[in-house]
């Protein structure tokens, strides 16, 4: 099951997708026209991050990688929303959320990625694809020690995610974020209930 920018879930196999980046899907042909406008900006730059992810990590490592953030994600869904209730009290609101599994010090954190979005020099094109879809595309990153060079080497990997009625999620974690430090928690398990994510 993938979810679509429009947010229609369906199987991947019955979806669209964009010829150009091969990374962007669609319910039908009118909402591939439909987005044309904001997508025809980042398919080159999709398509290369495409092509560049494949050379640096077999299919078979993003496909550990994507299973590896789905379990992760669902294992510590509750943690995850502290996190964003949390960083979205600091920053008073939830703006381009971003969840950071860091896997060598086996910890979580939330960061918010506005700034990124709109830097162009530092800009990844799904961090701008998540800026522009309203909340509907959701980022985690996960970091990964990586010793193929018998170094340490940190990795970052920013991960989408596509998000049911991520808007409506956004809005209920903002309004988790004023109440009474004491409700967080009952609130945050209340939102557990119906999130449902999937990395794509
Ligand atoms: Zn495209
Ligand atoms: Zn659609």
């Amino acid at each position: 099951m993938i979810t679509v920018l429009c947010n229609k879930s369906g199987d991947k196999a019955q979806m669209k997708y964009c010829g150009g980046c091969r990374s962007t899907y669609y319910c039908s042909r009118a909402c591939q026209r439909a987005d044309w406008r904001d997508h025809k900006d980042i398919c080159a730059d999709l398509r290369e991050f495409k092509h560049f992810d494949s050379l640096t990590y077999s299919g078979a490592d993003r496909a550990f990688f994507r299973q590896l953030m789905d379990e992760a994600y669902s294992s510590l869904k509750g943690h995850v929303l502290e996190e964003l209730v949390l960083m979205a009290s600091r920053i008073g609101g939830v703006g381009l959320p971003c969840i950071a599994f860091d896997f060598h010090r086996r910890e979580i954190r939330g960061e918010e990625l506005s700034r990124m979005a709109n830097d162009s020099t530092r800009a990844d094109p799904r961090v701008i694809q998540a800026s522009r879809s309203k909340n509907k595309m959701w980022l985690q990153s996960m970091g990964i020690a990586d010793w193929s060079n018998k170094t340490l080497e940190y990795k970052w990997r920013v991960m989408p995610m596509w998000c049911d009625k991520g808007a409506e999620l956004a809005d209920e974690i903002e309004k988790v974020s004023r109440l009474p430090v004491e409700e967080h928690a009952q609130a945050v398990e209340e939102l557990t209930k119906w999130v449902c994510v999937e990395t794509h």
